[in-house]
């Protein structure tokens, strides 16, 4: 299981540790779940909503205009929930696989830089895509957050979901991950 110290530590700088800290402590403000693009576009990365392939959630590729030299690439079919932990997981890749410093590297070293997390595999199965889902996790749920909004919510997992702005499912998760539910 990836921790939240183990993400903040791999960050390269203060203003990255600090939008992925504030991110964490504040999950939702002015009545809305908190911005996953916003957070992105503090880590140098674009967002983009796209008509991606049936079955295919999202991407990391390389993006010349971008800061971090990435830009993720998110369903528009999917529903808003899914998209928002769609950019969670791509910028797990990120913080874990990309090679930051040469997104142009020949393809072989970045893995072809696209993202499975769906049906098509791009990414043979060497556990980076359930680090990837640990790392989304960890940046929404460690540090005590998912703890505190299942007391907040007395288990609610509907209002619990609504208050990270993340499907039920991923909030079952979590639950099982932070040793919160047997
Ligand atoms: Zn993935």
């Amino acid at each position: 299981m990836i921790t939240l110290n183990e993400v903040i530590a791999r960050l390269p700088d203060g203003k990255a540790k600090h939008a992925v800290r504030s991110f964490n402590l504040m999950p939702h403000q002015n009545r809305r779940a908190a911005s996953v693009k916003e957070l992105a576009i503090s880590l140098g990365l674009a967002v983009e909503r796209k008509a991606l392939p049936r079955g295919l959630a999202g991407r990391l590729v390389p993006d010349a205009f971008s800061e971090s030299g990435y830009l993720i690439e998110v369903n528009e079919k999917d529903n808003v929930r899914r998209q928002r932990f769609t950019v969670l997981h791509e910028i797990g890749h990120f913080i874990l696989h990309s090679t930051s410093s040469d997104p142009f590297a020949p393809v072989s070293n970045r893995a072809r830089g696209v993202d499975e997390y769906g049906i098509i595999p791009f990414y043979p199965d060497d556990g980076r895509e359930r680090e990837a889902d640990e790392c989304a996790s960890a940046i929404l749920f460690d540090h005590g957050a998912l703890a505190a909004a299942e007391s907040l919510f007395n288990g609610d997992l509907e209002k619990i979901s609504k208050h990270f702005g993340v499907s039920v499912e991923v909030v079952k998760i979590g639950l099982r991950q932070f040793g919160l539910k047997k």
